[in-house]
């Protein structure tokens, strides 16, 4: 199973909700794409799903892994210029499904939000590459805001209390997903690398250990290969969809 080959990017796009299950998870993704966009003055917000209390490598007590990683998550955002960060509460870090629950919540989140682009993680499997991107809330975030974009967010009769607490339905027009199998859709991030490292380095309890500079200009530097770019650019790369 996997996605067909990704549409032509909308030309018009003036709000993007990116959703995502830890934080962390946007900036090791999207970062260099995200500040990219804001450059071009889209409106960019994130919804992030839990604050990763079961991540972490160091010794931090884990009663305060969700308050430092919201704040990690916070400085990390403001690198790349965004200032709207909504952190979801209820659903438990490392065990997240694609439930009527999540689904609703999402749904909430994108008729408050009214994005013309979704940006989540990828529902499909990396059966090559089992960690990381294929880590089951990823799939599971990737999952419910598919349902999330259609139809819940655009079904008035879908979740009426959300129409009872005035969020009218909302038609998102495109979604792209990071970290799938065989992504066709290159973003050259090579002018923005700098704030990409710099939220990355940002989730200082992720991210201490490791080498963020030579993590960056290894793995971008395949994808832009891969995509075709000249030797020394750097890349993300994604699935883009239409959802009108
Ligand atoms: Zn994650």
């Amino acid at each position: 199973m996997s996605f067909p080959a990704s549409a032509p990017v909308l030309p018009d796009v003036r709000r993007v909700l990116a959703v995502f299950a830890h934080p962390d998870d946007v900036d090791f993704g999207c970062a260099g794409t995200i500040a990219g966009w804001v450059d071009e003055g889209i409106e960019v917000a994130y919804l992030i799903v839990t604050r990763g209390n079961s991540g972490g490598f160091d010794d931090t007590p884990r009663e305060e892994m969700p308050v430092l990683r919201e704040a990690e998550q916070r400085a990390a955002a403001a690198v790349v210029g965004v200032h709207r960060v909504d952190f979801l509460d209820g659903h438990p870090d490392g065990l997240l499904t694609a439930g009527p629950e999540l689904r609703r919540d999402i749904a909430a989140a994108i008729r408050r939000f009214r994005p013309d682009r979704v940006l989540t993680s990828s529902p499909l499997r990396r059966w090559e590459h089992l960690t990381g991107p294929s880590h089951p809330d990823h799939l599971a975030v990737g999952e419910a805001t598919t349902c999330a974009v259609y139809p819940d967010a655009r079904n008035r009769f879908a979740f009426p209390e959300l129409l009872a607490e005035g969020l009218a339905p909302w038609v998102v027009r495109e979604l792209w997903y990071a970290g799938g199998p065989a992504p066709d859709h290159a973003v050259d991030i090579t002018a923005r690398v700098d704030r990409k490292i710099a939220a990355m380095r940002a989730h200082r309890s992720q991210t201490a250990h490791l080498d963020v500079e030579s993590w960056v200009h290894d793995l971008l530097g395949r994808i832009a290969a891969d995509a075709g770019l000249p030797a020394g650019r750097l890349a993300e790369a994604f699935t883009v969809l239409r959802t009108e």
